[in-house]
């Protein structure tokens, strides 16, 4: 299930197409990832690890 990031929080966007990214929960994992598949960018952690993210995506 994805989890859309409240507006108001200030994280980059995808680095190749632009778009915001959004949040899944696995069973032991925390994944920002970008909405489109074909980017295949996400940062997985056991927390939500924006500054990893917008490291990734400057
Ligand atoms: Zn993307």
């Amino acid at each position: 299930m994805k989890i859309e990031i409240n507006p108001n929080f200030p994280i980059k966007n995808c680095k190749t197409c632009g778009t915001r990214p959004v949040i899944e929960q696995t069973k032991d994992r925390w994944i920002i990832l970008c909405p489109n598949p074909n980017c295949r960018n996400a940062v997985s952690d056991k927390l939500v690890n924006v500054t990893e993210w917008n490291k990734q995506n400057p």
